[in-house]
């Protein structure tokens, strides 16, 4: 999927956005979120956790470095990590969660250069407050076969109802 490009004028929409993203997500999938402090990385999570189907609440973890939120729905788990501390790749196993990437929607937040090797297919979430302005965008764009081909039309089109244009 190539990028899409989301304005976020409040944080209803940052939440909305996570829904609609949430609800493409399956087993396997990671979500790569980049953004400054304070850009609605979490928000955008508490999002993908209400469309995914799983208990919150879903906050900032970052004095843990990921949580697990069981699926309420018997769909997948959702692993929420904050990789703002960790200092090179992440090892997701070496965390020893009670889920395991394959069964589970990773979330990543500050994953950039971190998370890649977790899944040659991630979706990447950059999310951007222009200063003068303090207008919010998110720019997501689908790497990998996950994320290629016809299948993955109904993402395109669901990031469409949001007003999403190509980028
Ligand atoms: P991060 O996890 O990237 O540090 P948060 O998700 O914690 O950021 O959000 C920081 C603050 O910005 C929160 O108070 C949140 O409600 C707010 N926020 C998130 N998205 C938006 C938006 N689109 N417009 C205005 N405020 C937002
Ligand atoms: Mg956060």
């Amino acid at each position: 999927m190539s990028g899409r490009r989301v304005v976020l004028p409040g944080v209803d929409d940052t939440r909305a956005l996570g829904r609609v993203l949430g609800r493409m997500l399956r087993a396997g999938d990671l979500v790569v979120l980049t953004g400054g402090l304070g850009a609605g990385k979490t928000t955008l999570t508490q999002g993908i956790g209400e469309g995914v189907g799983v208990r919150g609440p879903v906050t900032s973890p970052t004095f843990v470095i990921a949580r697990v939120h069981p699926s309420t729905v018997g769909g997948p788990a959702l692993v929420h990590v904050d990789a703002y501390r960790l200092g090179g790749a992440l090892e997701l196993d070496d965390l020893d969660l009670d889920a395991s990437v394959d069964d589970s929607v990773t979330v990543v937040e500050w994953g950039h250069g971190l998370a890649e090797d977790l899944s040659e297919d991630r979706l990447e979430v950059v999310l951007d407050v222009d200063p003068a302005t303090e207008r919010r965008t998110a720019t997501v764009t689908g790497i990998g076969g996950r994320w290629a081909g016809p299948s993955t039309d109904d993402a395109t089109d669901l990031l469409s109802t949001l007003g999403g244009t190509p980028c």
